[in-house]
């Protein structure tokens, strides 16, 4: 496994990192959930991302986690990078929502009980908040550091405006941001003209989240059918009308284009995520141990031709 370092910091992650989002709530299977830790473990994914909110239920991603930590993996808990998040809904009420100081840190407070663990290597604010002020929410990330609860802090859905701003702030408390977490793939690419060069200026890493477009940039909907324990089955987050005649046209092209690299599809799409030097890590969701292996497979082709990256972006275009 490479591990790139976040931005200039001393931090460095895994080119691949695990995503708890989905699979890992109390609705799904535990002996599931353990065996993707345990395999993406193994093969040097060091970095597992959680939140406040995963499950469903909220909170319960977080558990899972805990158990799956507490049943062999705490033994090796300085190998490992924890991070997690707050910033969307977590309860009822003022304080379970936003970006205030006490709802940052009694939901940090939380995180680690259902973790069982005394702090996380990464605390995230998960999506601006406007009706905070900024210079609050970034001493609020500023005292999870100087309190122990966090080794690093980081921003996630911050435009590049905000990002700068952010920065500056936690620079004069102290406390650096280390990394950014936008959403980025080859369907969204919103990052590109601002925000990638924000990072590059500021010294801070980024890691891409749904970097397979939640599944639809993989083989698994190529046939044109949806298959019934898919994601767009299930149908909360990606939904089956997301995957159109239009889109599947694409991601036939997009298809062939991986096969004549010698690649699947979904490891083209990391290849093609990871190709920019700032890109820290992208960080992929998975159902079963396939998909991390298909996953650490993409790590042996990162090159792309000027052709393949031409071809990429006329199929995109169409
Ligand atoms: P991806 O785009 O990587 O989608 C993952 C899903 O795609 C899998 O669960 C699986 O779905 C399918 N898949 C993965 N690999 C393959 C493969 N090789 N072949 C076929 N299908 C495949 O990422 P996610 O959308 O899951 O997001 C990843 C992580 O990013 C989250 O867990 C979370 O940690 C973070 N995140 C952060 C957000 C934020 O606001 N900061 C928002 C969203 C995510 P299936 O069930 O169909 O098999």
């Amino acid at each position: 496994m490479p591990y790139r370092r976040s931005g200039r910091s001393g931090l460095q992650l895994p080119a691949v990192s695990l995503g708890l989002w989905h699979n890992f709530g109390f609705v799904d299977r535990f002996d599931t959930a353990e065996q993707l830790v345990r395999h993406a473990f193994d093969r040097g994914i060091t970095h597992f991302d959680l939140a406040n909110n995963y499950g469903p239920p909220p909170g319960s991603a977080e558990t899972v986690f805990g158990r799956i930590l507490q049943r062999g993996l705490a033994a090796y808990r300085d190998e490992i990078i924890v991070s997690t998040k707050a910033g969307y809904v977590m309860g009822p009420g003022p304080y379970g929502d936003g970006g205030s100081r006490k709802y940052l840190v009694s939901s940090l407070d939380q995180s680690l009980k259902r973790m069982g663990l005394d702090y996380v290597d990464i605390f995230y604010h998960h999506r601006p908040d406007p009706n905070t002020p900024l210079e609050e929410t970034m001493a609020a990330l500023d005292y999870t550091v100087r309190s122990g609860r966090a080794l690093y802090v980081g921003v996630s859905n911050y435009p590049a405006p905000l990002l700068r701003e952010a920065t500056a702030i936690l620079r004069r408390l102290g406390t650096p941001c280390v990394i950014h977490q936008p959403r980025y793939n080859m369907f969204d690419r919103k990052i590109e003209p601002e925000l990638l060069p924000a990072l590059a200026d500021e010294g801070v890493g980024c890691i891409a989240f749904s970097p397979l477009a939640q599944g639809m940039l993989t083989d698994k909907y190529l046939s044109g059918d949806i298959p019934a324990d898919s994601r767009a089955a299930r149908g909360h987050f990606l939904k089956a009308g997301d995957v159109t005649a239009e889109k599947l046209a694409v991601i036939r092209k997009l298809d062939a284009i991986a096969r004549e690299r010698g690649q699947k599809l979904a490891q083209m799409a990391l290849s093609w995520v990871l190709r920019h030097p700032g890109m820290t890590s992208v960080l992929i969701g998975a159902s079963r141990v396939g998909q991390i292996e298909d996953a650490v497979g993409a790590l042996a082709k990162l090159d792309f031709s000027a052709e393949q990256l031409w071809a990429i972006e006329s199929a995109l275009a169409a």
